[in-house]
């Protein structure tokens, strides 16, 4: 059934996209309905508005993906060489280029993010990353080893590694980056021959749909990749309990991660985890401030604090603490908030109804344990899910804002007096995923940058990721590494040979 949708500043494709809902599963090269009949909403978070209907798989649709990616598995695609997997990636990264509109239209529409960004960072980003990882695909080999493996009659042996795909990879991804999320697990996946499942978030379906598409028109085989859109307790669930799945790919909160693991055990499934973080920015007294203060500001308020690595806990010397609080909340009260699409715009909506309430929950608690709120602290609008960037201070170390990850634009500031106790206060958090020094002294960048436990460490920046650096978390932050080579260890598994000859 076609509906009649209009949302101003949506181009031609991405409006007809939309408009020929309901959205289906795609399971062995098919487009087909939830087996149950069900759909949910995709909503935007600007207008409250349901932009189109998703079918909502569940248990029996993930037991015909699975069954179909062991199919694609076993048969057609093993049999396709690297290069023509290279081929195949290479031909899926130009077609998301060619629709790289469209497909920043529906990031912008169904996350709520600005449209801007969401076509340099989501969308060009996914290219790059499919490209990326094309490259991979002609590259990975084992190693050959001379045995010491005694010789009673002159016997000669030969060993050797070989990498092979994992097999059936499940991968379950969150809404801050659902096009980028899904493509830095599809990519590794292909790369090395796995076949895969992808569970996009409830809350931002609509560009994981598109890419099945893109994948099909790519021609890649049917059960290569097939997607499967639902809600995490139903469609997840079965997919992190089912046999037939050799390993886990998960990015998103802590507590669902742990949960995936405990899960993941029963069948001893291969689990890689990119979860949650509290990431800390420290300023020390003799950094630039003309750099500090939109570095800081872009660190907490990119993508409406809704990013795992967001620099939400800032750690500044004494000396200038103020100044420095000062002039990121001079930023974030200058900010202007609204549509992604709108020209000018500078902070979108949270995802979803539930994320503002969370963020505004957070934000109440912050004041009732005595935090001081220098700007923002409170909803923005009566319509849309928008929240004011806000920067705290004077919080204790215990407070929920202080210490627990909000995902929101909240920003907790903190001073200190010497170098040692900031990295000692830095460190003191479960999480572990990054975090950022900001200094002229290049011996403090250098030192402190090995002092801080977590994934990632910026020096006079902060969230800039790149598909050949390795990317993830120490800690509470999960376990694995995306990103550069060492994903490839993620999706293949050693086994060695040895012959006598
Ligand atoms: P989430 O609630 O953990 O959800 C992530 C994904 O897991 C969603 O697809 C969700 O489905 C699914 N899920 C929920 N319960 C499940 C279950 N029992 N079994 C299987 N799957 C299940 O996280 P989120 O709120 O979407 O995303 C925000 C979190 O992601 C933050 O903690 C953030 O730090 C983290 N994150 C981490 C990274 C990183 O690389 N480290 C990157 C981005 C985000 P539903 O959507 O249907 O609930
Ligand atoms: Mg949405």
């Amino acid at each position: 059934m076609d509906q009649k949708v209009d949302f101003p500043g949506l181009g031609a494709a991405a409006q007809s996209f939309i408009s020929t809902g309901p959205k289906k599963l795609l399971i062995g090269g098919e487009w087909v309905e939830a087996a149950s009949g069900k759909t949910f909403d995709a909503i935007d978070p600007v207008t409250e508005g349901v932009i189109c209907k998703v079918a909502e798989g569940g248990k029996e649709d993930i037991d015909r993906a699975v069954k179909a990616a062991r199919t694609a598995f076993e048969g057609e695609w093993s049999k396709v060489s690297p290069a023509q997997r290279q081929n195949l990636m290479l031909k899926l990264a130009d077609l998301l280029e060619k629709h790289a509109e469209e497909l920043t239209d529906l990031e912008s529409l169904d996350v709520g993010k600005l449209r801007f960004f969401a076509r340099i960072i989501d969308v060009q980003g996914s290219v790059d990353s499919m490209r990326y990882n094309a490259g991979w695909a002609t590259k990975i080999h084992g190693r050959t080893y001379d045995m010491s493996l005694p010789s009673m009659h002159g016997e000669e042996y030969r060993a050797f590694t070989v990498k092979e795909p994992v097999g059936v990879v499940g991968q379950i991804v969150p809404w801050n980056f659902p096009l980028a999320m899904a493509i830095w697990k599809i990519g590794p996946a292909l790369a090395t021959g796995c076949t895969c499942i992808l569970k996009p978030a409830e809350q931002t379906p609509l560009t994981a749909i598109r890419l099945g598409e893109l994948i099909q028109e790519a021609g890649i085989p049917a059960g290569v990749v097939n997607i499967v859109t639902g809600y995490g307790e139903t469609a997840g669930q079965a997919l992190i309990e089912h046999p037939d799945v050799d390993k886990i790919a998960f990015t998103g909160s802590t507590p669902v991660g742990k949960h995936i693991a405990r899960t993941a055990a029963d069948t001893v499934k291969r689990v890689s985890l990119e979860l949650g973080g509290k990431s800390p920015a420290i300023v020390a007294a003799d950094a630039d401030l003309d750099v500090v203060l939109p570095g800081i500001a872009n660190g907490i308020f990119f993508n409406h604090g809704q990013v795992c690595t967001a620099g939400s806990r800032l750690f500044v010397h004494r000396s200038i603490h103020d100044k420095v609080v000062e002039g990121v909340a001079n930023i974030a009260s200058g900010m202007r908030l609204g549509s992604g699409f709108e020209e000018g715009v500078q902070m979108g909506p949270l995802v979803s109804k539930e994320q503002m309430e969370r963020v505004l929950g957070y934000i109440e608690k912050g004041k009732a344990q005595g935090g001081q709120v220098a700007t923002g602290g409170e909803r923005h609008g009566d319509s849309g899910y928008f929240v004011k960037p806000t920067v705290f201070t004077g919080c204790g170390t215990d407070s929920a804002v202080y210490r627990e990850e909000i995902f929101g634009p909240v920003l907790v500031a903190t001073p200190y007096d010497d170098m040692d106790e900031a990295v000692k206060m830095a460190n003191d958090t479960d999480y572990g995923l990054a975090a950022s020094v900001w200094s002229t002294n290049v011996s403090t960048c250098h030192r402190v940058s090995r002092k801080l436990r977590a994934g990632t460490v910026w020096v006079n920046t902060h969230n800039m990721l790149d598909p050949a650096m390795s990317f993830g978390g120490y800690k509470q932050s999960g376990f694995g590494r995306e990103n550069g080579m060492e994903v490839l260890d993620l999706y293949t598994e050693t086994k060695s040979i040895v012959m006598q000859i």
